[in-house]
């Protein structure tokens, strides 16, 4: 049997195209479209505006698929954390976070990640491989219309929009899988799918400056980077990534993307390590480094986890931290941690992978993947395509 065109794969254009081929005019592109992405409809026979014709050529080439939901827990916060099967054993992981008047959803977009930073349980698993289009769109699509679900809306039925933001902040480094994560940001924003606008759209990056520029240029979204320490020497510690693109060039590269930023400012993240990026002449650099670049900051309290050996900062410390930034004038906020309970908290997304018996094979692969690239890792996008 000939395999089946996943239409959760096609930016809008594609889509075009795809019915083009099938002998259909744009406008059933757009209707398509929004049977899948405005109503959750996977089932072309319920597309009931289409001609039966095309209804049953889409059925025997197409499908409407997501990755297979593995497991579904709520938090006592609301929090609702989905462990999503993407094959081989491997598990990505799409947290949704309600909030009084917005709803959030975390993506992933790589099955575990190559830039290995020293805190985060995403890296030490390994790299596994980029997530696809479907994969990355796909959680959207599969997070809206179970959370209407519960509401009681079903597939089919216009209904309210549960989810109002996404920020890429799971799994993965969005900006070493770029072409799909792209694509997938493009789907968010189009009218005849998600219709968010581009401030309600979060990419958070490690640092990966000539993708910050390409991003600015193909779909520039509102841009949080992972800054986590206030020099150099510092930050190769934490983000092997730094060696390549250090803290100067990641400056320039934010204050070039704000010329093309739906915000006027970026996001910096920096995770609270008790002994380690905490200190008050840490804070104090920080207001050095930053001092061209319009920026926010938002304070992460580390989340442990037993391999990393680093600790959480005490709540007083991150608190004399943020006013020594507040005080030199930079907007700084402390993250709620949500759902640590059922471990959907930042940087505990490890995706549980099914098979533990594969962590040697994908920490090799990860080495592979940096030595292969060398001088020229974090450009692997490029070369890949
Ligand atoms: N790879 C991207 C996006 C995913 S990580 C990036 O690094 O930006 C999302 C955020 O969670 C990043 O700011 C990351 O540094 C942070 N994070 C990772 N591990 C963490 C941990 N154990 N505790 C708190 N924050 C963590
Ligand atoms: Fe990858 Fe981001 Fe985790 Fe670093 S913090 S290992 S870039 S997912």
């Amino acid at each position: 049997m000939a395999v089946l065109t996943n239409l959760l794969d096609l930016d809008p254009d594609q889509l075009i195209a795809y019915c083009a081929e099938l002998g259909e005019k744009p406008f059933r592109a757009k209707q398509l479209q929004r049977w899948i992405h405005q109503f959750g409809v996977s089932d072309f026979e319920a597309m009931t505006d289409l001609a039966k014709s095309l209804r049953d050529k889409l059925a025997t080439r197409a499908c409407v698929r997501s990755s297979a939901i593995i497991s579904d827990h709520t938090s006592s916060d609301g929090t609702r954390k989905w462990l999503l099967d993407v094959g081989q054993n491997n598990a990505i992981e799409t947290v949704f976070i309600p909030e009084e008047s917005r709803g959030t959803l975390c993506i992933s977009t790589q099955a575990g990640c190559a830039v290995n930073c020293r805190f985060c349980s995403t890296g030490k698993q390994g790299f596994n491989r980029n997530l696809t289009v479907s994969e990355i769109i796909g959680q959207l699509w599969m997070a809206e219309f179970e959370l209407r679900k519960t509401k009681g809306i079903n597939s089919g039925h216009k209904g309210e929009r549960q989810i109002t933001n996404v920020v890429m902040m799971g799994m993965g480094e969005p900006l070493l899988n770029f072409e799909p994560t792209v694509t997938a940001l493009k789907l968010m924003l189009d009218d005849n799918a998600y219709g968010l606008s581009r401030r309600r759209v979060t990419l958070s990056t490690s640092g990966v400056v000539p993708m910050i520029d390409k991003l600015s240029h193909k779909c520039p979204v509102a841009l949080a980077v992972s800054l986590h320490a206030s020099n150099d020497a510092l930050r190769n510690d934490l983000i092997p990534l730094n060696k390549k693109y250090p803290l100067s060039e990641l400056m320039e590269a934010c204050k070039r993307y704000l010329q093309f930023a739906p915000r006027d400012f970026v996001t910096f993240e920096y995770c609270m390590l008790d002994g380690v990026n905490d200190g008050d002449h840490h804070a104090r650099e920080l207001l050095n480094l930053v001092r061209e670049v319009p920026c926010k900051f938002n304070l992460i309290p580390f989340n442990p986890f037993p391999e990393s050996g680093l600790k959480r900062s005490a709540n007083s410390r991150i608190r004399t931290f943020a006013e020594i930034l507040l005080a030199g004038g930079i907007v700084t906020t402390i993250r709620k941690t949500r759902g640590e309970d059922i471990d959907a908290a930042c940087g505990q997304l490890a995706g549980e992978v099914q098979d533990r018996t594969r962590v040697q094979e994908r920490m090799q692969k990860q080495t592979e993947y940096q030595k292969k690239f060398g001088p020229d890792f974090g450009r692997i996008v490029e070369i890949t395509g």
